[in-house]
């Protein structure tokens, strides 16, 4: 099992090292290699994306990611920017399907913003197609306008699209996950305004046709947006496009109060994918050893399970995870006044000697 680690900037590294001691603990044979990505990979050698650090990743069964980026990259050409790594990696290893789970821990309920009846128990997964959609459609640029509101005018435009098997495999893919969840899939469009979402809807709904033990509901994306909010439990699995998921998977991930805890995973048709926290590379905590490890923790249990075909050494790390939690341990940012502040690492230790313990009483 070959796994690239690419802990980028900021607290990147540091959480990155925790979840490679808790990999590490739990005596698996991987074959782990480092590089550089994102603002490092740019001090050293120039590019966000070294052609090394790109090779290491697609040879790799999995890539554990921490975080790029800060804000002395702002200034330099897009193409040389931090973030342009992530889509580099994204593009070069075809990682079509997002999965970012919202999961409220119990300990946690208070760190929402909702009211605890709302979210407690909450255990959601919202499945983003990553490599379509307006993000991505040609042509795009800036022009002058020859019709419209203001011929003649300056303008900018983008394109949205998505191609038949493009929906038609993140749609399996939704359904897939929902048949080892309960079974139900909310396909969220905005089919009434924009023909594109229509055809998505069209293949969705031929699509389900293959599950017919999944339940398929489709919803217009602001309503989606406020049914969040409003009962977010009443959703399992979510599938959409690229910016609809990426403005309700943040949304999803505000639910449950923080954003340390929640890990990803962007897989291609082979599942090979990359994990990462949800969260960005915190500058402004960066270096200090208080940022929350939990989410990179998670996301190698997610690698363990989706790429590495080790569900339960996935299943060790997330109760691990939960007893920690349950033993009252909390970075600041989820930190309350009866609970006990600690840093990074003493997190991670936490972890692993919570993996070891129950190693150890079976
Ligand atoms: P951010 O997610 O880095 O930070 C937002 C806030 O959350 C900050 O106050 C930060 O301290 C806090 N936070 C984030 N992760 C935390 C953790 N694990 N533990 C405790 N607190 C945590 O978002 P931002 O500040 O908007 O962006 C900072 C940089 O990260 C920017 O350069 C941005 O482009 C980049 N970014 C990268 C990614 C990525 O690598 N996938 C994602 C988002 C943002």
């Amino acid at each position: 099992m070959k796994i690239a680690v690419l802990p980028g900037d900021g607290i990147g590294t540091e959480i990155v090292a925790e979840a490679i001691r808790v990999l590490d603990v739990l005596d698996l044979p991987f074959e782990m290699e480092s590089a550089l990505v994102g603002g490092a990979a740019y001090e050293a050698h120039g590019h966000p994306l070294p052609d090394a650090t790109l090779k290491l990743a697609k040879d790799a069964d999995a890539v554990l990611f921490g975080a790029v980026g800060d804000w002395k990259y702002d200034k330099l050409d897009r193409p040389l920017r931090p973030e342009q790594a992530i889509l580099g990696l994204r593009k070069n290893l075809g990682l079509f399907a997002n999965f970012r789970p919202a999961i409220c821990y119990e300990q946690l309920v208070d760190a929402s913003s909702l009211k605890p009846e709302l979210i407690a128990g909450l255990d959601i997964l919202i499945i983003r197609e990553l490599t379509g959609d307006i993000y991505f459609g040609q042509p795009r640029g800036r022009r002058t306008a020859v019709d419209g509101h203001f011929p003649g005018a300056e303008e900018a435009f983008d394109t949205m699209r998505y191609s038949r098997p493009e929906v038609e495999r993140i749609a399996r893919v939704a359904f897939e996950a929902a048949r080892k969840r309960s079974k139900r899939v909310t396909s969220v469009d905005k089919a009434n305004v924009l023909e594109t979402f229509q055809f998505w809807k069209d293949i969705v709904t031929e699509v389900g046709k293959e599950y017919p033990d999944v339940e398929l509901d489709h919803m217009y994306v602001d309503n989606a947006a406020m049914q969040l909010v409003k009962a977010p439990k009443k959703f399992d699995v979510i599938v959409t496009g690229n910016m609809f998921g990426d403005i309700l998977s943040d949304e999803a991930a505000m639910l449950t109060g923080s954003i340390g805890m929640l890990p990803s995973a962007s897989l291609n048709s082979t599942n090979q994918g990359l994990y990462e926290p949800s969260h960005g590379s915190a500058p402004d905590i960066a270096g200090k050893g208080v940022a929350n490890p939990l989410a990179t923790i998670l996301s190698a249990a997610m690698m363990l399970r989706f790429s590495l075909n080790q569900p339960e050494a996935a299943d060790r790390i997330e109760s691990a995870v939960k007893s920690v939690l349950a033993s009252g341990l909390r970075t600041g940012d989820i930190w309350s006044e009866d609970t006990k502040r600690v840093g990074t690492r003493e997190m991670g230790d936490a972890v692993v000697a919570a993996i070891t313990k129950k190693t150890i009483t079976g």
